[in-house]
């Protein structure tokens, strides 16, 4: 190939974002501080939660949720298998049990009537994905969750900037965003929970350094309080503010770089149309029936033979993804279920078929235009020669 290698993704980090994260390393205090009480703040004023915890991931603020939640031995869990893998990761390190729901088969996200149909009196917490920047449906998601006394967080680690019915997801129920590098904003690795529970945010913030009475950082002696003593044993999952001050100054164009990734989506999906016509197994997902504005965080298409389909485009000098491989059909949970002898509890046929399938297309904001056609020319290239 005579053109350079288009990745499926690359951060897109601007002057501002380099002015800002030099700024730190020149300040004398690059860890935990103001600059991490700062991304906390602006996560508040996007979401319009009361409260926001900075981690050093998605996964760390998940295990401390689980932690906060009692999670453990007996209890059961729901959420999809299309998910990513941490989730159903942390909930068997904890002793519990995941119980998986199936997917719409065109926009890969759960339902209210699949959770519904997974309850049981030994449910101590849903855990919904919003999906490729498309928000679930959240009104009767939360009213079963809330009928039924059960907590629910919802993984927004897709959906900073998706809006559902003109709010934005994240505002009103416990949510985890992610900054990781793929992420539409990036801290290179961060996680961001929000939520209106003063408690549960005052024992995340103790759990995410050591389970000392304060903070990292001490805005009165500028640094740690030396008398600072354990409250509870905790973690060490703060997020130093290097990080945070990169992830806020992204944060502060965040309008710019959705609206840019919406263009891109829409340029695919022009284009795919007509490939679709040359080639039906084609299969962008759906948009959701109800009303949103989505993040296009990725780009994912149903395309037959995933696997080998990755590795022509490979050769065509171009990157994808998948997102994700089923949690239950991945070689630990596939043995742990073939040795039970039981089957799962809830037939999972769309999230198999979609598993099987889906790709993800480079998709990010640098991209051209050019870029896209490239993509879809070289996907015409490898489904019609083999
Ligand atoms: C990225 C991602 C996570 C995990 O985020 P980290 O910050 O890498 O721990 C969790 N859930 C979903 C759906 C994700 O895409």
């Amino acid at each position: 190939m005579s053109e350079t290698f288009l990745p499926f993704c690359r951060p897109q980090i601007s002057p501002d974002d380099i002015a800002a994260v030099t700024a730190v390393l020149n300040s004398g205090w690059i860890t935990t501080g103001a600059k991490t009480a700062a991304l906390e703040a602006a996560f508040c004023e996007l979401t319009g939660a009361r409260h926001a915890v900075a981690m050093s991931s998605a996964t760390a603020a998940l295990h401390l949720y689980l932690l906060a939640k009692g999670i453990g031995p007996g209890a059961e869990v729901i959420t999809p298998s299309l998910t990513w893998v941490s989730t159903v990761n942390l909930i068997t390190l904890l002793g519990a049990t995941p119980v998986y729901v199936d997917v719409d088969r065109d926009n890969l996200m759960t339902t209210a009537d699949a959770i519904e149909r997974a309850i049981t009196p030994r449910t101590k917490l849903i855990i919904p994905v919003h999906f490729a920047g498309a928000p679930l449906d959240l009104d009767p998601i939360r009213a079963l969750a809330a009928a039924h006394g059960i907590p629910l967080l919802e993984d927004t680690a897709h959906a900073l900037g998706t809006l559902y019915k003109g709010i934005p997801v994240g505002r009103g129920a416990d949510s985890i965003f992610s900054l990781q590098a793929i992420k539409n904003v990036t801290a290179a690795e961060g996680g961001v929970l929000v939520t209106d529970d003063d408690e549960l945010a005052a024992k995340l913030r103790r759990l995410r350094f050591h389970g000392l009475g304060v903070d990292a950082y001490d805005r009165a002696t500028q640094g740690r309080n030396p008398q600072a003593e354990v409250m509870e044993p905790g973690f060490k999952y703060n997020l130093p503010d290097m990080c945070s001050v990169l992830a806020t100054s992204q944060l502060a164009r965040l309008d710019r770089i959705n609206a840019r990734r919406a263009e891109l989506a829409a340029r695919y999906h022009e284009l795919l149309r007509e490939l679709s016509q040359e080639q039906p197994q084609v299969q962008p997902l759906a948009a959701p029936a109800w009303p949103h504005k989505h993040s296009w965080h990725l780009f994912v298409v149903r395309v037959p033979e995933r696997d080998t389909f990755i590795e022509a485009m490979k050769a065509q000098g171009i990157g994808c993804g998948i997102h994700f491989r089923a949690v239950h059909q991945q070689k630990y949970y596939r043995e742990l279920h073939a040795k039970s002898g039981a089957p799962l509890p809830h037939a999972l046929p769309n999230t198999e078929w979609n598993s099987a399938r889906i790709c993800s297309l480079p998709l990010f904001p640098d991209m051209t235009a050019a870029d896209v056609e490239r993509v879809v020319q070289a996907m015409r290239t490898v489904l019609t020669t083999r």
